[in-house]
C-alpha cells in the first residue's frame, strides 16, 4: 500500500486543507504503518511542547523523513523475517503430520496383536541394540518395516522427508542468516 501523500501531510508544519484531512483521515483509520507514524509524531510533538525541551530546529520535518526511509527499510526486513519464521512454521507443522502419518503407517499395516507385539519387540530391540551394533539393529528393524508397508509408501514418505529436511534447513538458514533488504 502506498503511505504518500498521507506520511507527507501527517507530518508536515503547514495546516492541511480540509478535503485533504479528510482524506488523511481516512487513510489512517485504514493502514496500521500510518497510525503508528501519526501516533509517534503527536508523542515528538508533545515532547518539544515540553517547555524544558527545545524547539525543533527548522528543517526537522525534511529530517524527520529521512528517518522514515530507514524506518521503512527496517519495516520491509522485519516483514521479511516473519514470512520466513511463518514458513518455518508452516514446514514444521508439515513434518510433524508426516512423522504421525508414518507411526499410523507402522501400526495400522500390522493388523493382529501377536504382529503388533512382534513389530512393537522389534522397535524395542531395534533401539535397544542401536547404541551397542548398529548394523545388527537396523536391518531386522528394517526389513520388518518394508514387508509390512508397501514399498512405494515408503518412497513417498522418504521422499517427503527429505524435502522437508531440506526446505527446512534452507528457511533455518535464512533466518539465521538474512541479510539487510537491498530495495
Ligand atoms: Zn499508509
Amino acid at each position: 500500500m502506498g503511505h504518500q501523500p498521507y506520511e507527507t501531510w501527517l507530518i508536515s508544519e503547514e495546516p492541511l486543507l480540509p478535503e485533504d484531512k479528510q482524506l488523511l483521515d481516512e487513510h489512517i483509520e485504514s493502514c496500521d504503518a500510518c497510525r503508528q507514524l501519526s501516533y509517534s509524531w503527536v508523542e515528538v510533538q508533545g515532547l518539544f511542547r515540553e517547555p524544558q525541551l527545545a524547539h525543533p530546529s527548522p528543517g526537522f520535518a525534511k529530517r524527520w523523513q529521512a528517518r522514515l526511509v530507514e524506518f521503512e527499510l527496517l519495516e520491509a526486513e522485519r516483514r521479511q523475517k516473519r514470512m520466513s519464521w511463518m514458513f518455518f512454521a508452516v514446514m514444521a507443522g508439515a513434518a510433524a503430520i508426516l512423522s504421525g502419518f508414518m507411526v499410523i503407517q507402522i501400526f495400522s499395516s500390522v493388523q493382529t496383536p501377536v504382529q503388533l507385539f512382534i513389530g512393537g519387540m522389534t522397535l524395542i530391540t531395534g533401539v535397544l541394540n542401536l547404541a551397542s551394533a548398529m548394523q545388527v539393529a537396523i536391518i531386522p528393524f528394517l526389513n520388518v518395516i518394508l514387508v509390512s508397508v508397501p514399498t512405494y509408501w515408503w518412497l513417498i514418505l522418504v521422499l517427503a522427508a527429505c524435502l522437508l529436511t531440506l526446505v527446512l534447513t534452507l528457511s533455518a538458514r535464512r533466518i539465521l542468516f538474512s541479510r539487510r533488504v537491498s530495495l
